[in-house]
């Protein structure tokens, strides 16, 4: 019974959460709207999920899915679902990540400074969920000039209808 209650709240709040979508205000860096505590995390997330996801982990240059993905769609959070990405702004950055130029929507991928491992970067992250996607350089094409470096460990793929 108690099982059942805890499936329950946890479908409960990923409900809640890909309902959150629209309070997101796009003008400025929001604040993440969909919460879990540690432990829902964990039972959410396979373990490498979360190491990236949660812990701020790095898959290995080249290893990912979505590396030379090619297919027309979205790119989603793979922690909440939420719409990050598109087919058409990524490109082959050579860098062994997939890699984007702009993002879906501007407020969906929060950036904040990240000075670990000797370096000085910026962090990206869901804006959603709060979790860690990668970091964004600026080396990156036309018309943005940025390079967004996302572990494909953080993303989903819903693949656009013909
Ligand atoms: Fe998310």
């Amino acid at each position: 019974m108690r099982i059942m209650i805890t499936v329950g709240l946890i479908a409960v709040s990923i409900m809640a959460c890909s309902q959150n979508e629209n309070k997101v205000s796009e003008d400025k860096q929001p604040k993440n709207v969909c919460h879990f505590d540690d432990e829902e995390w964990k039972e959410k997330l396979t373990e490498e999920e979360y190491r990236v996801l949660r812990e701020k982990g790095t898959e290995p240059a080249w290893s990912g899915k979505f590396n030379h993905h090619k297919e027309k769609g979205v790119y989603t959070c793979s922690g909440c679902g939420d719409t990050l990405f598109t087919s058409r702004e990524k490109y082959n950055s050579g860098s062994g990540w997939p890699s984007f130029y702009d993002v879906y929507k501007a407020g969906k991928v929060k950036e904040s400074i990240d000075e670990s491992h000797g370096m000085t970067r910026v962090e990206i992250t869901c804006a959603n969920c709060g979790g860690h996607l990668g970091h964004k350089f600026e080396d990156g094409p036309m018309p943005t000039g940025s390079r967004y470096c996302v572990n494909s460990v953080s993303l989903g793929f819903i693949k656009k209808k013909e």
